[in-house]
């Protein structure tokens, strides 16, 4: 073990993140007003010019953007070669535009709400003044071996991000995820669920529902008969889920349906567990002759066990009392993150150390300021271990 980084750097950082804590605010009200859904690759562009602008004021550079197959990620490595440390940071969100009329970004009482407030824009805004507060104490020279990630598609599956942040992560002894803890104590995210997802397409016939509805095949009937059978594929016990969730079918009310489809989401604690899932549904079979049945999408983000997050979250234990904040607890979550990814690679990751507060993808979403300080300055206090000799 290492040892903590010296008493009177480590005494200032509560005081530091504490003097930041209008700016942080101003900064989030900054991001959460600039709507970027995932699926709006202008948007998540706009979004991302806006935190490229903030990251070059508050720490004097300009992160390079890297955009991949239209999806805008930002980039801002210190030091040369691959770096030590990485913090995973994602701006795009699950709120479509327009979000913001309805729920504008607000501060009342200690409680921040707007579209993104909790995951993640709270927990972005944090990483970059964790890391400026570093380069205030320790000069250029004290984030050499560091590297932040704002990625543009994190709540779609990271279907680009995914490889560029792990290239990014290849080298690194840590990876800090700065997606929203759990619960209202603030817990960090040690183990997570793996997450497949798939669009299972039902091929039929269509016909006129009122002429000669005998002669279409019927995809809808089809998928009814499919459904159940996805669902089956669960396994309580080793906390498997199998969710059919979005689904669509059909073309007119006289009809029959030419083509239905649905989503399925998947979560498990282990790959075997996910590859049983998957060659399930890759053996249905079609119950109506004729109809054809298509899978789309597979395995997304292998399990994130709790092995990869151990080392760092004892280290996160430790810190905390030598700033004299509450300690951390640790849980495991269901939900899929991009440490899924750094922590199937075999880098340590530890997760959830972004804002504190609920509602993630709900209207009730919402960040409490008053837990902003005091985490910015253990992210701080970690990236710092992590970057000392
Ligand atoms: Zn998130």
């Amino acid at each position: 073990m290492t040892a903590l980084p010296e008493a009177p750097a480590l005494s200032s950082l509560l005081p530091a993140a504490e003097s930041r804590l209008p700016q942080m605010l101003a900064d989030i009200e900054r991001v959460v007003s600039v709507e970027s859904p995932s699926d709006d690759l202008a948007a998540v562009a706009a979004g991302a010019a806006e935190f490229s602008a903030l990251i070059a004021e508050r720490l004097g550079a300009t992160p390079e953007t890297v955009v991949i197959e239209g999806v805008t990620h930002l980039r801002l490595r210190f030091g040369t070669g691959l770096p030590r440390a990485v913090v995973l940071c994602h701006q795009d969100t699950v709120w479509p535009l327009g979000t913001l009329d309805r729920l504008p970004f607000s501060h009342t009482d200690g409680v921040i709400r707007g579209p993104g407030s909790f995951d993640m824009l709270t927990g972005a805004i944090m990483a970059i003044h964790a890391i400026a507060m570093l380069q205030e104490a320790g000069g250029p020279e004290a984030l050499e071996g560091l590297s932040l990630l704002v990625t543009g598609d994190e709540e779609v599956g990271s279907l680009t991000g995914s490889a560029f942040l792990r290239a990014e992560a290849a080298e690194a002894r840590a990876a800090f995820v700065l997606e929203a803890a759990a619960g209202e104590a603030g817990a960090l995210k040690l183990a997570r669920k793996g997450t497949s997802i798939y669009t299972i397409v039902v091929h039929g016939r269509a016909a006129h529902a009122g002429l000669e509805p005998e002669k279409g095949i019927n995809a809808g009937l089809e998928l009814a008969h499919l459904l159940p059978q996805i669902a089956a594929l669960g396994n309580a016990e080793l906390g498997t889920t199998v969710t059919p969730t979005k689904l669509s079918g059909g073309t007119t009310t006289n009809t029959v349906p030419a083509r239905a489809q649905f989503d399925v989401d998947v979560r498990a604690r282990s790959t075997a567990e996910q590859e049983r899932v998957d060659a399930a549904i890759r053996a249905l079979a079609p119950a109506l002759e004729g109809t054809r049945i298509e899978v789309l999408g597979g395995i997304n983000r292998p399990p994130m066990e709790r092995a990869s997050s151990e080392g760092l979250f004892v280290r996160a234990v430790e810190l905390a009392s030598a700033l004299g904040i509450d300690s951390p607890v640790g849980v495991e979550v269901g939900g899929g993150s991009d440490g899924n990814f750094t922590a199937g690679d075999g880098i340590p990751t530890l997760d959830g150390l972004g804002a504190v507060g609920d509602g993630a993808h709900a209207e009730h979403e919402h960040a409490l300021s008053a837990h902003i300080a005091p985490r910015t300055a253990l992210l701080a206090a970690l990236l710092a271990d992590q970057l000392a000799d």
